[in-house]
């Protein structure tokens, strides 16, 4: 083919591809013109996952009549004029280019009044063919109605996800932005069904009460930290409150969600040793730094951003977190130095747990099925996950691991580890590991028999989860019948416990719905046998004692009982060990008794 100039046309719906992939991009880009408009109100609403119709209408400034035509152009904007400007940039918007792509794609109707004028006008736009401009009689401000998305670009539409999963990009872009402007009134609502309304007070505890349930709102740890030319904001989890993805670790920048790989790595380093391996924070942080600091142009959705000084926001970002996490919560004692060799963040003094055992790595050590000759030991402390792949933990039909002698109860230390005497030598529990054990064969044993004894609550407990959790959980209600929960629906975005599996029973209902829930938005697969394990596992932790949690001495002895009489005792479900096992043999060449290695 000879060489041509792409039609107008052609040429405009390659560039809608990279600002508009999917909804939630339309939702993004319509949501940031509300915002930049000065709203106080947003009002989103949707049909069928964005698919049929997404509409956004804000109380903002409104675009005069005269040039609304305008606006839907390529490259036409209010808020860049000079090249310049734009490394001193504090819009969310400056490329001029949503509203013209947003309308080569889908059937868009724009709305808008300024204070000024006396009518509004109307435009209407159908594969970015414009209609001609009406005058009506409206309100100051602007609503976008863009219906049939992709219409004309069926290979968009394939590669859209199903209904849910689109949603669920919508419900946590809208949550977000709620989040971060919390002094704007936003209001999602699906058909006739709302989904998310903030009340624009500024109260950002309250929206998180609102996403996640009062009780997880109350933790979270208040974050407010600056130095010259940064500032952070938000909220971050407290060590006890986690979750198995980093989906929920949110930052804005200048107002702007991004997804900064930096960022979220300098976060998860001041979290570093307190948190369980594969277990994220929950975090909405908001930095400030000067325009001229941060280059926002880098990416057509604006998603990724590029730091003048990175190495500084990082530290400080890491610094400001580190420091909230030390002051509010007792460090937990995790990841003692086992094989000598404690990672600490720079600057700060290592920590000593009290439980310092300091052996040399080469020490002959039974932990779990750990193998102590891999190599990359000597930078693994105990936290380190021994390789076991899923089916040889999970199948409590696997192979069994060598099952454990009967076991002396010493007592307990640390209000973590239980101290037991076996024929040969001392062995050390990891109470929560080896309870995780123990509920989890118990757990799926009864699965097996299809018979999860189930127990009603005396009261019912309410559970609220932010809208995209609660619109999964909707569709699998039915699995969580399979495993003994009765859960039922209680108003938008809350869900009723009112029975349990008689297994946690004492246990608090709602940190095993949030469990499970979790699983799902890990996979969308229907739940299968191997998932169903994985499931079970997941909640298994949860319910589990945790470490710093005393025990009686009835119910360490029943522990030590119960993980006897497991078939895979040496391991949580999870692959880590339960159990350190100090022979006979390696105490008497520690001390000298015999001539050391
Ligand atoms: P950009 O936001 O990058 O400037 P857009 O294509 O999103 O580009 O919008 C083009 C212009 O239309 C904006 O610069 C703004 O002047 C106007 N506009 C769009 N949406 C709104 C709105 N909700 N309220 C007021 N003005 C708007
Ligand atoms: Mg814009």
């Amino acid at each position: 083919m000879p060489i041509r100039l792409l039609s107008s046309e052609v040429a405009s719906q390659i560039a809608a591809g990279e600002v508009i992939e999917r909804p939630a991009s339309v939702v993004k880009e319509l949501l940031e013109n509300s915002l930049d408009s000065g709203a106080r109100s947003i009002s989103i609403t949707i049909e069928e996952a964005g698919k049929k119709l997404i509409e956004v209408a804000d109380d903002g400034s409104g675009i005069p009549s005269s040039e609304l035509e305008l606006a839907v152009a390529r490259h036409a904007t209010s808020k860049l004029a000079r090249s310049d400007e734009l490394f001193s940039i504090s819009t969310l918007g400056f490329r001029g280019e949503a509203l013209a792509s947003i309308g080569s794609v889908s059937r868009m109707t724009i709305t808008s009044r300024v204070r000024d004028e006396q009518e509004g006008a109307r435009l209407r736009v159908e594969g970015g063919v414009s209609g001609k401009l009406t005058k009506v009689g409206t309100t100051v401000g602007t609503t976008v109605r863009v219906e049939d998305l992709f219409y004309n670009v069926p290979a968009r539409l394939k590669f859209l996800k199903s209904d849910v999963t689109e949603r669920r990009a919508i419900d946590l872009l809208v949550t977000r932005y709620a989040l971060a402007y919390p002094d704007r009134r936003f209001k999602l609502a699906d058909g006739k069904n709302l989904v998310l309304q903030t009340a624009g007070d500024g109260d950002r505890r309250a929206i998180l009460a609102a996403l996640y349930g009062v009780d997880v709102a109350r933790q979270m740890l208040e974050i407010q930290s600056g130095e010259e030319g940064a500032g952070l904001t938000g909220f971050i989890s407290p060590t006890s409150l986690t979750r198995s993805n980093r989906k929920e670790i949110t930052f804005f920048i200048n107002g702007r969600w991004v997804h900064d790989v930096s960022l979220s790595t300098a976060l998860l380093q001041a979290y570093h040793t307190l948190l369980m391996v594969g277990r994220y924070p929950l975090t909405a942080l908001f930095l400030e730094v000067s325009p001229e600091e941060v280059d926002v142009n880098v990416h057509p959705a604006k998603a990724e951003v590029r730091f003048r000084n990175q190495d500084k926001i990082f530290s400080f970002v890491q610094r400001s977190t580190r420091k909230a996490l030390l002051a509010y919560s007792p460090v937990p004692n995790v990841a003692p130095s086992l094989w000598g060799t404690t990672r600490t963040i720079p600057g700060e003094p290592p920590r000593h747990t009290g439980l310092d055992w300091a052996i040399g790595h080469d020490e002959e050590l039974t932990v779990g099925n750990f193998n102590p000759s891999d190599p990359n030991v000597e930078s693994q402390t105990i936290n380190a996950q021994p390789q076991v792949t899923a089916s040889e933990s999970l199948a409590p039909m696997s192979t069994p691991q060598s099952r454990i002698p009967l076991l002396r109860l010493i007592g307990q230390i640390g209000a973590t580890y239980l101290v037991a005497e076996g024929p040969d030598g001392l062995y050390l529990v990891d109470q929560h590991a080896a309870h995780e054990r123990v509920l989890f064969e118990k757990l799926m044993a009864q699965h097996a028999m299809k018979n999860i004894p189930s127990q009603s609550l005396l009261t019912p407990v309410a559970v609220t989860l932010p809208p995209h959790s609660a619109n999964l959980l909707m569709t699998q209600l039915s699995v969580l019948q399979n495993f003994g929960f009765e859960v039922e629906e209680f108003g938008p975005n809350t869900f009723q416990v009112r029975a349990m599996p008689a297994l946690f029973m004492g246990s608090d209902p709602s940190f095993a719905l949030r469990a499970l829930v979790e699983d799902f938005e890990e996979d969308e697969a229907p739940l299968q046998n191997e998932v169903e394990a994985r499931l079970a596992a997941r909640v298994c932790k949860r319910m589990a004692v945790k470490a710093g949690q005393a025990l009686s001495n009835e119910e360490q002895r029943a522990l030590l009982h119960d993980l006897e009489a497991c078939d895979s005792p040496r391991t949580c479900p999870h692959g880590r060990p339960t159990m350190i096992h100090l022979s006979v043999d390696m105490l008497e060449r520690q001390f000298g008794r015999r001539g050391a290695r």
